[in-house]
């Protein structure tokens, strides 16, 4: 998949969205919607998306909209800070499949890290537990400011 394209509603996390799929919901309001990536590259690793976009990509979005995502972003970063107290947090955003992009609905990627754990290879991981996962979602949720 290329960075031009069109937009693909059967693609996983608009299903998530509809309801289709099942997912780990940390936060949502009107603009974004933040779950738990199944495929972490490390615990608590979150994933933010706009609720309301066709947007493939970055370079797809409307300003006033990607306006709202990064802001969601800071938000749910600041609550998985304060939930899982890491050492750093890494926020990753892929364009197209050579740069690692897997899903095209944009996403941007919320990662915590701490001092000597190795961060996993990205969409290459194993599934995780979905009821760590749900415990994990409530653990940040509860830090949302
Ligand atoms: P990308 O590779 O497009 O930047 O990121 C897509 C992310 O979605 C990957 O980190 C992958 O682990 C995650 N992912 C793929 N399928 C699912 C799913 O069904 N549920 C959730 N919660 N995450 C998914």
């Amino acid at each position: 998949m290329s960075l031009d394209g069109t937009y693909d509603d059967g693609n996983i996390f608009a299903k998530i969205l509809r309801g289709e799929a099942p997912a780990a919901r940390v936060f949502e309001d009107d603009h974004v919607f933040a779950f738990m990536d199944v495929f972490p590259q490390a615990r608590g690793h979150t994933l933010v998306i706009p609720k309301h976009s066709q947007a493939r990509n970055l370079l797809d979005e409307e300003p006033a909209v990607l306006t709202q995502v990064i802001l969601g972003v800071q938000r749910v970063a600041r609550a998985v800070r304060a939930a899982l107290k890491p050492d750093g947090l890494v926020v990753t955003q892929f364009n197209g499949a050579t740069a690692g992009q897997t899903v095209y609905h944009l996403h941007f990627h919320i990662i915590p890290r701490w001092e000597g754990v190795e961060l996993g290879r990205h969409a290459a991981g194993g599934m995780a537990d979905p009821t760590e996962l749900k415990a994990l979602a409530a653990e940040i949720a509860a830090q949302i400011a």
